[in-house]
């Protein structure tokens, strides 16, 4: 079923979804299941499954030298997809991204996704490889977001990247994309960040999911701003709990954010990572608390590996 429709049979009443990354390749899929096992009995109406981009990797030759070679090193999105499906009978989204694929390898991707039946897509731009200093998107590729969500939506009309192709049934995905509380951070500022959103939302997306953000008034201002835009769709917020110190610096360094000063001053006062993992609970029971009682559509969270502070919060919201 669409994100949007699991919306509207809630009637008002907020969901509970997560994010998880796929594991690295060679590892084995049953840890992934012992992370989302515990979080079941929150009864997600869909689970998103991240795609990550392709990074060097150095392999030892003799000789003491090292190969630099590109490769995913998180693949199996649609996979993953395909087996919490069947496993759990719950909706998945696929992230799809720009970086790293042609739009021919896109189209595969999403041939898959409809023959499986996945009924939602996340479109991605995807951010910039860790070598590279700017997003350089492939020859073949989409550019942005926006472009991608019209491919996609090309292909909920029967048009696939060449015209030969003779489509007697139609696609129907439902699309997603990111929006940014506090802006991208390529984005001059938070009124262009905004009207790129229109554009994708014009484009074909049903619905927004935020990036994290740590102060709740930044998304209710980001919601107005969005609809005094014409931005019609739900928004749904994204939750990240605090885990370790390091993040105090990492978190606004790598997604371009603030962090609450109440909140920092708590994670400052911790002894160990035991305890900011305590606080970032705390801020994120308060946080959703808040967003629940705001009536907003559904409490996204991220989910980095471990789920035990998601269910600690879910326990006290859901
Ligand atoms: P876009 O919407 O394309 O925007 C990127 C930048 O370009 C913005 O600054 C925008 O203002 C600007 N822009 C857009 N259109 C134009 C235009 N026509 N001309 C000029 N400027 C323009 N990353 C991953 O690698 N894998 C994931 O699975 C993943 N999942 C995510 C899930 C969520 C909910 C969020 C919020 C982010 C996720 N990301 C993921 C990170 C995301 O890929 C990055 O934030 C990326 O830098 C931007 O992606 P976007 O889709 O927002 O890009």
């Amino acid at each position: 079923m669409k994100v949007t429709e699991h919306i509207k049979n809630a009637k008002g009443k907020s969901l509970f979804s997560f994010e998880i990354v796929p594991p690295q390749k060679g590892q084995n899929i049953q840890k992934l299941y012992d992370n989302i096992d515990p979080l079941m009995e929150f009864k997600p109406p869909f689970i998103d499954v991240t795609t990550s981009r392709e990074e060097h990797v150095y392999i030892k030759k003799e000789g003491g030298l090292l190969e630099r070679k590109v490769t995913r090193m998180r693949p199996g999105t649609v996979g993953i997809c395909a087996s919490l499906m069947h496993k759990y009978k719950v909706d998945t989204v696929p992230h799809v991204l720009c970086g790293g694929f042609t739009k021919e390898e896109t189209e595969y991707v999403l041939v898959d996704c409809h023959y499986l039946g996945i009924d939602n897509v996340m479109a991605l731009r995807g951010d910039a490889r860790k070598d590279e200093a700017y997003f350089m998107p492939s020859s073949e590729g989409n550019k942005y977001a926006s472009e991608l969500v019209t491919q996609i939506n090309n292909l909920n009309k029967g048009i696939y990247l060449h015209d030969i192709i003779e489509a007697t049934y139609k696609a129907d995905f439902c699309i997603g994309v990111a929006g940014y509380p506090e802006k991208h951070m390529e984005s001059p500022s938070l009124q262009a960040d905004l009207r790129r959103l229109k554009e994708k939302v014009d484009a074909g997306a049903e619905y927004v999911v935020t990036q994290m953000f740590f102060d709740n008034q930044k998304y209710f201002e980001f919601v107005e701003a969005a609809r005094a835009m014409g931005i019609e769709v739900p928004i749904i917020p994204g939750i990240k709990p605090v885990a370790v110190k390091r993040h105090l610096s990492v978190l606004p360094q790598v997604f371009s954010l603030d962090l609450p000063d109440a909140l920092v001053s708590e994670i400052e006062k911790c002894k160990d990572n035991k305890g900011v993992r305590q606080v970032g609970i705390e801020w994120a029971i308060q946080q959703s608390k808040e967003l629940v009682e705001a009536g907003v559509p559904v409490v996204h969270y991220y989910s980095m590996g471990k789920s035990d502070n998601i269910k600690a919060i879910a326990r006290e919201v859901f």
